[in-house]
């Protein structure tokens, strides 16, 4: 099976880039950020601490979490609720983070994207692919971008879906998710030592496809 890891922070550009790298590839493209976003919503439902390991894991027994890869795209599933429209909000984002921290919400998702691995030829994005999921992985690239050029995307991406936000509070959140996905103890946010770094500050989607497909020599 063919397996492509993205890795980088929050707005560095890793699902539109591996959005399209998956059409022109003939891959599926898994978006492993908004199983962790599902994880959240249902947390902040069911009014629970985000941050308490055993409460999640006790929620997550009788969770059915899903994910359905469509012709359009990849959709969440919770408890067979479409909850795709309900994930993206700051609220969420902040929720994910926390949730990414707790060991036992990594390991029941880890194991789900490792299943999805393992009969599908997949490009995969994330926080912990090339170092974690995929470990194996035939090309890994780590896209990263400075803080305010990523919170920028953000901000554009928000807005453009009409949500209220202010610029400074989107990348005051950004900081604080980098901060939190890079120092937590279980498979923190890092480079793989066979990853590539790709910096995306002065480069569009279209140009950070074409620099991956170089450096895979398939252009
Ligand atoms: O990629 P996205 O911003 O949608 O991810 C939301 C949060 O989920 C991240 O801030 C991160 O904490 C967590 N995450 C993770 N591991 C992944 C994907 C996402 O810890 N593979």
């Amino acid at each position: 099976m063919l397996q492509i890891a993205i890795d980088g922070p929050s707005g560095a550009g890793k699902s539109t880039v591996a959005r399209a790298l998956a059409a022109q590839l003939g891959c599926i493209y898994l978006d492993t950020g908004a199983m962790y976003r599902t994880v959240g919503l249902m947390a902040r439902r069911a009014g629970l601490d985000t941050h308490d390991d055993a409460a999640l894991a006790a929620m997550l027994r009788d969770a059915d979490i899903q994910v359905r890869l469509t012709e359009e795209g990849q959709r969440m599933l919770l408890d067979g609720e479409d909850v795709e429209g309900l994930i993206r909000t700051p609220e969420v984002s902040m929720a994910a983070s926390d949730v990414a921290v707790c060991p036992s919400v990594r390991r029941l998702l880890v194991a789900k994207q490792q299943e999805i691995a393992a009969s599908n030829d997949v490009v995969m994005d994330g926080r912990d692919i090339g170092t974690h999921v995929l470990p194996d992985a035939q090309y890994k690239f780590f896209l990263t971008a400075s803080p305010e050029v990523r919170a920028m995307r953000r901000f554009d991406e928000l807005r453009d879906k009409g949500q209220a936000v202010a610029y400074d509070d989107v990348l005051e959140d950004v900081k604080r998710r980098d901060e939190q996905d890079t120092t937590r103890k279980e498979s923190p946010l890092t480079r793989a030592a066979d990853a590539t770094e790709v910096s995306t500050d002065d480069l569009n989607a279209d140009e950070v496809v074409q620099v991956i497909m170089a450096l895979m020599g398939r252009f």
